[in-house]
């Protein structure tokens, strides 16, 4: 018998609407909901493809412990529970709670697991809990809210002038390039900051080429000439700003024709798109992961938001948005007491932790490996395959096996579920029932439900596997056994809305109209209430309280001894339509749309190396080499390499590295580092 229901995927943040047409208990059809108003039909190659992740036939369909032989056995979902609760309850008894880490990757991004071990986390009494955000969206949230109390959202649909700064929608978040086509078709100018050629920087009037890892001088050149020419919002500035008059002198340092010698991008780019960005208001920007992925990032994020702020584009239609947000209850614990340990990461990146709450996963394996702060001995990793994802993979390799216990709950035997002592099978979106939120980007922003709509045989919910724990482990009484429908309806009670009302409307309920210029009443969540040009909490904090620049610790400027070895910047990290990090390699669909791991090297230096298309080459690093093949392009510069990440077959987080972090963040400097390649007979 055939049935269709409606949900909303999970894969992503986009929450693009999905209709399923069951036959029984089988899928047989997956569409776009055309009437959706985020996705308005669009579903992406990998939604398209979540068929296929459901009949995957290397799914995991039970858990699987290791034997002292190193070969999988499987166990029943009681047993490996108790094998976690064992462990855990050892490393704690013997270690102290800090020595167990609990890591939830990108799956859990938005989700509402995530906060359920982060609750469990609190509950066992570890400080070490982290998620994706130790090397992804923190790092901009940080530096805006830093700046002026908030992360904004870009008003796309209204703007004049929209700036992607190292962002390419296209491949991160296809349902977006609708609204800014839509605004490209009403007249307004795109300007792409991006090392690449990108289909969206092709497009653009715009396209600033820029050295993988400069764009904080990129972004102070810009405010030079706004500054200079006298194009920003002086009323703005004098009422709301702290700290203009330090920007000024900083920024007299970065005319055009230095930061050309900095960036690579012409003096007279630098110009015209600066006047362009100023004179057509009101204009966005949205920085990408690019900027954030450098061991500059953080402070390059500012430089960007304090020219959105001095422009008199903040929290205006078509400008930079300050939300509204919804105002969901909690589910995370803030004030138990854990023991006094501090978190791995908090000495060393403190506003990081006080932003998060959460330990930096980029130093475990220091901590594995070296004691320092102190050992950890034990992980739980959930939706995220670290291996491949994280920086520095020789290090975490020799790392994760030191670990006395090692769990990793995924769909699928990952790499680094492959060094685990047990691994258990995570259902996917579909057997979970989850809020959507989505972006003002939007639209109005709308509160929906993800409905629950499969069982999938073998494998439990992660939200079910926290639970498990919780009650198993016996903090049932700081840790109320809520189902998921149950938690989302105490979650739901400050804006007096049920599971039930939201089942009713599978386009969600718009929650807030928006307010312009909230910040004339309130003023900012700062700590003066003005935008802080000069932060005076990163100066207590020890840091450069100026949005300075400086370059990428590994780069033709900062080491030109280095340099000499390893003469090709190196920038990875960049998303995939197709994939999703290191996640759907296995899907046939999605695999013929990029079959294997590509070094892409400019064609005129190939030509000098004596390189064609598809010749198989060794890439090193200070740090490890890779082998993979030779694709030819004309869209980077010359001195450029891009490899893409979460390919087992060649990881080039071999080639990254942990050590030199962003001094603010953590986040690594994955987007620019130094290479070589040599050719392989
Ligand atoms: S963009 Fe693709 S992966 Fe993301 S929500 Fe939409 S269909 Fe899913």
């Amino acid at each position: 018998m055939k049935s269709t229901v409606t949900t909303t995927c999970g894969i992503c943040s986009a929450g693009c609407g999905m209709k399923i047409t069951f036959d029984m208990e089988r899928i047989l059809k997956i569409e776009g909901q055309a009437d959706h108003p985020v996705s308005r039909g669009y579903l992406c190659p990998k939604g398209r493809a979540v068929k296929e992740l459901i009949e995957a036939p290397d799914r995991l369909k039970s858990p699987v412990k290791k034997t002292s032989q190193g070969q999988w056995q499987e166990v029943s979902w009681r047993e490996a529970i108790d094998f976690v609760v064992q462990n855990i309850t050892r490393i704690k008894n013997s270690y102290g709670p800090e020595a167990l880490a609990v890591h939830v990757g990108q799956a859990g991004v938005g989700k509402q697991f995530a906060h359920y071990a982060e609750r469990f986390c609190r509950a066992y009494g570890t400080p070490n809990f982290s998620t994706a955000g130790s090397h992804c969206h923190i790092s901009k949230m940080m530096a805006n809210v830093i700046t002026y109390g908030v992360l904004p959202i870009p008003d796309y649909t209204n703007s004049n002038c929209i700036v992607l700064w190292g962002y390419n929608p296209s491949s991160s978040c296809p349902p977006l390039m609708d609204f800014i086509n839509k605004a490209l078709l009403r007249g307004a100018r795109l300007i792409v900051v991006d090392p690449k050629k990108t289909a969206t920087a092709k497009r653009a009037n715009l396209h600033l080429q820029i050295r993988p890892g400069t764009g904080g001088a990129l972004a102070l050149g810009l405010l030079h000439v706004i500054v200079k020419e006298n194009l920003y919002d002086q009323k703005f500035v004098e009422s709301w700003t702290t700290g203009f008059d330090r920007l000024v002198d900083l920024i007299t340092e970065y005319p055009p024709e230095t930061v050309e010698k900095i960036t690579w991008v012409k003096a007279e780019n630098i110009r015209e798109a600066a006047v362009l960005y100023a004179q057509s208001p009101p204009a966005c920007i949205y920085p990408g992961i690019a900027v954030e992925l450098n061991t500059n990032g953080f402070q390059a994020a500012r430089a960007i938001a304090i020219m959105q702020a001095v422009t008199g584009n903040l929290d205006i239609t078509g400008g930079a948005l300050f939300g509204p947000s919804v105002k969901l209850a909690p589910l995370t614990l803030k004030n138990i007491k854990w023991n006094n340990k501090t978190a791995i990461g908090q000495n060393e990146y403190p506003l990081f932790f006080k932003h998060t709450n959460n330990a930096q996963a980029n130093i475990y394996s220091r901590a594995i490996l070296e004691g320092k702060p102190y050992p950890l001995k034990g992980m739980i990793v959930s939706g995220s395959n670290p291996l491949l994802t994280w920086p520095n993979a020789g290090k975490l390799k020799e790392a994760l096996p030191r670990l006395e216990f090692l769990a990793v709950v995924d769909h699928f035997m990952t790499d680094t579920a492959r060094l685990a002592d047990i691994v258990l099978p995570a259902a996917t979106f579909l057997s979970r029932g989850e809020l959507w939120d989505s972006s003002p980007v939007f639209g109005p922003p709308r509160i929906g439900l993800a409905e629950k709509v499969y069982r999938e045989e073998g494998c439990m919910s992660d939200w079910d596997f926290w639970r498990e724990l919780v009650e198993k482990v016996g903090y049932k009484y700081i840790l109320p056994l809520l189902d998921e429908e149950s938690a989302t309806n105490c979650r739901l009670k400050p804006i007096s809305l049920t599971t039930e009302e939201l089942k009713q409307n599978p386009h969600g309920f718009v929650y807030a109209e928006r307010i312009e210029k909230s910040y004339e009443t309130s003023g900012f969540k700062t700590p003066t209430g003005k935008v802080e040009i000069y932060s005076e909490e990163l100066e207590k904090y020890g840091y450069d309280p100026l949005p300075v620049y400086k370059d990428p610790a590994e780069s033709p400027e900062s080491t030109p001894e280095k340099a000499a070895e390893y003469p090709f910047v190196l920038s990875t990290g960049a998303r995939n339509l197709g994939y999703l990090h290191s996640r759907y390699r296995n899907m046939p669909s999605l695999r013929r749309l990029n079959p294997e791991p590509l070094v892409e090297v400019h064609k005129d230096k190939a030509k000098d190396m004596g390189l064609k298309d598809g010749d198989a080459v060794l890439v090193e690093s200070p740090r490890a080499s890779i082998e993979l093949k030779v694709k030819l392009t004309d869209d980077i510069d010359p001195r450029v390499i891009y490899i893409p990440h979460g390919w087992s077959e060649a990881n080039v987080n071999y080639l990254t590295d942990s050590e030199d972090l962003d001094p603010v963040t953590g986040f690594p400097g994955d987007r620019s580092l130094l290479a070589r390649i040599v050719k392989m007979n």
